[in-house]
């Protein structure tokens, strides 16, 4: 799949939650939506915990588009607890977040880690969702440039295939999960930041906080490419209603 041109994204990413019977009846409501079926101006994804993918490759409508929350940055082998890319292959996940927050948080996950794992999705095909992100306290000190350069060029400067074929998710840290969206302004503003720091027209998504209410006016910005959807993406009713407010 390549994301090469600039249709808007709207992901929704699950992280750790979900259990085999409130999966079903997600995938219900999606598949008795009869909007989106016919959505094709946007790419509509779900970023599904490991365990689940199965079930969501078998239910989950065709107009969504399954993906991962992570990938090893490793091909095979000796790597215990690991994911290889030939293992998402294998469900047809067509997409992957590589170095959100809470890995770099959580896990130290570095930018040569979250580049590692970039390559490896690109070399199975799956589309990295290069995460990046201020934290509040690099905000407050104006470095809010400065770091997301430096997370960017950390991942691209050993990036062995083509950024057009990633997709970049400014997602403040400060903003994630917390309710403190970042302004139409402030994100747009970055995000024409990112936009300079990378040649081609890669796919800029916003991540942080969004819901029903604040979508619309973040989908109005010209640099906003869509949205990675977080707490927002947990109940079926309250994602369909983020992709409603897609303007048409
Ligand atoms: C995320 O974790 O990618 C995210 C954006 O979370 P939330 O929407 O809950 O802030």
């Amino acid at each position: 799949m390549s994301p090469m041109n600039r249709k808007p994204w709207i992901i929704g990413n699950w992280k750790m939650n979900g259990n085999l019977q409130d999966n079903l009846s997600y995938f219900e409501q999606l598949k008795n939506d009869k909007d989106i079926q016919k959505l094709s101006s946007i790419n509509i994804g779900l970023a599904i915990p490991y365990p689940y993918l199965a079930q969501a490759q078998q239910h989950m409508p065709s107009a969504i588009v399954l993906g991962a929350q992570d990938i090893s940055p490793s091909e095979s082998g000796a790597r215990t607890s690991e994911v290889s890319g030939a293992m998402l292959n294998d469900f047809d996940c067509r997409f992957t977040l590589v170095g959100h927050s809470e890995r770099r948080q959580f896990w130290q996950e570095s930018s040569a880690v979250v580049a590692a794992k970039a390559n490896q999705a690109l070399s199975h095909a799956i589309t990295p969702v290069i995460c990046i992100g201020e934290n509040e306290e690099q905000r407050h000190a104006n470095e809010v440039e400065k770091v997301l350069e430096q997370q960017l060029t950390a991942v691209t400067s050993r990036l062995e295939g083509d950024i057009n074929q990633c997709i970049i998710a400014y997602e403040p840290v400060w903003a994630i999960g917390t309710g403190k969206t970042a302004s139409p302004q402030i994100a747009q503003a970055v995000h024409a930041f990112i936009r300079s720091l990378v040649e081609g027209d890669v796919p800029i998504l916003y991540g942080g906080s969004v819901n029903m209410e604040n979508s619309t006016s973040l989908f109005n910005m010209p640099d906003i490419d869509g949205v990675l959807v977080g707490g927002a993406s947990l109940e079926a009713a309250s994602f369909l209603n983020i992709i409603k407010n897609y303007p048409k």
